[in-house]
């Protein structure tokens, strides 16, 4: 079958080549039929070789599908089941944190497509336990998505917990900047602002006013810390999403935010080091929640939101291509002119 390898270790290395159908290794291993799989900021990082990854590994680890063989071990599933799967392979159960209930934070977690064959590509095998049913009601490219929404999940409501009726800033109108909006909104925000720069003017703002942005706000064209006082009445907001990763934005947040506010940061930096206002954070009595991964709970929460409607995830989407046409996506990202790119193998 044909799969997108990074097959080396360094810059690009990366091409479609001919490989052989996994097989189910464990009796409680399913193998899936890819239906669709989005294409992540992380696998354009390793691409560029700025993330951590075991090559050669097949890329894609955001997919949806469908069952057709399920070992002798595998219960409540069958063939022909239509399925999302959470991407912690390799978590060890059994260590304090697996234990403590956040497997998906365990250091032996090696996730599809970064630590073992991922989903770019027709067939992927791995353990059932990771899998959540993908209800009729949610199309197999919205399905793609549900990884980076639960990630979100994971992060602005279990983590950070952002109510009803309070205000968000979003700092960074990127894929999980926009996913990070419609949870905000679903979730009953009062004011969703998001900021960026003018490289965000053209798809990305257009996109997050679609999406229910009340404000968008030009951070090179006027104050950001200045507008969401102005927007808060000079409290500052309940709550910062930070998804840019960039220094300049995670120093402004600190003022951004109000009082006892928290900052939700999920964006990674790509940097050693980011310098921040610590004592601000102290006399302001920040919360500054660092966020990572999905959990259980949260997949189930993205997809029960999807199903009834309360979250676009099918708005989130702005190209599909087939899987050959992966290169093509990767610039697509990397020149703004998409959110989410699916590939159809
Ligand atoms: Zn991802
Ligand atoms: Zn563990």
């Amino acid at each position: 079958m044909k799969a997108v390898v990074k097959y080396g270790k360094g810059k690009g290395l990366m091409e479609v080549r001919d490989i052989p159908e996994p097989k189910i290794a464990k009796e409680d291993d399913v193998l899936i039929e890819v239906k669709a799989v989005s294409v992540c900021g992380s696998d354009l990082h390793i691409y560029h070789d700025s993330h951590p990854y075991w090559p050669p590994v097949v890329l894609g680890h955001e997919f949806s599908g469908v069952i057709v063989d399920a070992g002798k071990e595998v219960k409540g599933w069958k063939v022909g089941d239509r399925i999302v799967s959470e991407t912690r392979t390799g978590s060890c159960g059994v260590c304090y944190i697996c234990q403590s209930g956040f497997p998906q934070v365990c250091e032996q977690k090696r996730p599809y497509g970064i630590g073992i064959n991922g989903a770019y590509t027709k067939y992927v095998a791995g353990p059932a336990r990771l899998l959540h049913a993908l209800p009729d009601n949610i199309s197999f490219e919205a399905g793609a998505v549900i990884e980076p929404i639960a990630i979100c999940v994971t992060s602005i409501l279990e983590r950070s917990q952002l109510q009803a009726g309070e205000s968000a800033v979003i700092t960074g109108p990127g894929p999980i900047g926009l996913i990070s909006l419609a949870i905000a909104k679903a979730a009953g925000a009062k004011m969703v602002a998001v900021t960026g720069t003018n490289a965000d003017e053209g798809m990305r703002f257009q996109k997050a006013r679609e999406l229910g942005a009340d404000f968008t706000i030009n951070a090179e064209k006027e104050n950001p810390i200045e507008k969401v006082l102005q927007l808060t009445g000079g409290l500052g907001s309940d709550i910062l999403i930070e998804t840019s990763g960039s220094g300049r934005a995670i120093s402004q947040a600190f003022e951004m935010v109000r009082r006892l506010g928290r900052i939700c940061a999920i964006g990674i930096s790509g940097k050693e080091e980011v310098p921040i206002p610590y004592d601000r954070g102290i006399f302001k009595a920040l919360r500054y929640d660092f966020c990572f991964s999905s959990s259980w709970t949260a997949w189930e929460k993205a997809i029960g939101m999807i199903s009834k409607g309360l979250l676009p995830a099918e708005k989130i989407i702005t190209h599909k291509l087939p899987l050959e046409k992966w290169e093509e996506a990767f610039h697509l990202l990397e020149n703004l002119q998409a959110a989410k790119v699916i590939l159809i193998p």
